[in-house]
């Protein structure tokens, strides 16, 4: 089958792969569609320094199951799903907390395991969902990884819920996602960013409010009054970032962070007073789970939450797409169509 790899030298190759074939516990999908991620560039960079194998990327997979397992009953061939990247072990500590985004003994498709930039992908049976019959695959295979991230951030983590305040820190792909996924929780959500087209952007996906970093505090008692924010999700990570963040949580806030940006290793001080003094609590937020993927599907569905794809291309154009990714010529995102010629 075609698919595109990453090679040890750093090139992007369109080339021949063995098709894989399904495991007792596993569905074959020929991949209708699979999204083009900034994590994409990291991982080649990781190549081509040696610090990770070759590989076949693609973690933002939706496909038509072809051929299944013979212990699989949860899915048969001609079922269209959106695949979740994540394939945990399933029987660790964990997974049996249904904390499946912390597996260490799971792979993960377009890291570890060949991934959707290719005709066909394997995955465990209970890491596919049914698509419902009105969402694009081309727009559901970017839920599995930013619509279930921003969702993981927000409710999962953050536990926004009905009249809370939500700061979305950075309105990149995944902010504006979580800025959606918000207001699905019914909360109010204040978009800081230093760059003008994105608080416009962040307006538009339904923020309450949004304002340039030093005004960020000015705008959430306008808000907010006195009470600071329930939730603050983090999506930049420096330690300017996380220090204001910290700066505008309520009592019993919580500070989520996503992204690890520049000089987070530049310590923040946190003293035991600003943990216990209103109860707050800073968290990490790592990948996401089936659940999560699960929501951010339901939320598309009922429009709440809306994938931006502005670019569709067959898989041979791999290359191109993601050297206009690196050169920032990608406004929303793109996605690859491998049974496109
Ligand atoms: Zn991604
Ligand atoms: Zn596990």
């Amino acid at each position: 089958m075609r698919a595109i790899r990453f090679e040890a030298d750093g090139t992007i190759r369109f080339t021949d792969v063995a098709r894989p074939d399904p495991g007792p516990d596993e569905v074959l999908v020929q991949v209708l569609a699979a999204g083009v991620c900034r994590t994409d560039l990291h991982l080649l960079h990781e190549v081509q320094s040696g610090r990770r194998d070759p590989l076949v990327p693609g973690h933002e997979i939706a496909g038509r199951i072809t051929q299944v397992g013979r212990e699989v009953f949860m899915g048969s061939p001609g079922d269209v799903v959106g695949v979740h990247y994540e394939q945990p072990c399933g029987w660790c500590r964990h997974c049996r907390r249904k904390r499946t985004n912390l597996c260490q003994r799971g792979r993960s498709l377009g890291f570890d395991a060949q991934g959707g930039y290719a005709e066909f992908v394997v995955a465990r049976q209970s890491t596919v969902l049914p698509l419902p019959p009105d969402l694009d695959p081309v727009d559901a295979a970017t839920l599995g990884c930013s619509g279930a991230t921003a969702y993981h951030v927000v409710a999962t983590l953050g536990e926004a819920e009905e009249d809370s305040t939500v700061v979305v820190v950075g309105a990149g792909g995944v902010g504006l996602a979580a800025i959606q996924v918000a207001r699905a929780q019914q909360a109010r959500v204040l978009a800081i960013d230093p760059r003008e087209a994105a608080r416009k952007a962040a307006l538009d996906a339904g923020a309450t409010a949004a304002a340039a970093p030093d005004e960020a505090a000015r705008a959430l008692r306008e808000m907010a009054g006195e009470e600071g924010a329930d939730v603050v999700a983090d999506f930049v990570g420096t330690r300017e970032s996380l220090e204001r963040g910290r700066a505008l949580l309520g009592y019993g806030g919580r500070l989520v962070v996503v992204a690890e940006g520049e000089g987070t290793q530049d310590p923040m001080p946190v003293t035991a007073a600003n943990l216990v003094e209103g109860g707050r609590a800073y968290l990490g937020s790592y990948s996401s789970t089936i659940a999560d993927f699960a929501r951010a599907i339901a939320l598309a569905e009922s429009g709440l939450l809306r994938p931006l794809v502005t670019r569709r291309e067959p898989l041979s154009k791999a290359p191109s797409v993601l050297g206009d990714l690196e050169a920032g010529k990608i406004i929303g995102r793109a996605v690859l169509l491998p049974g496109t010629p």
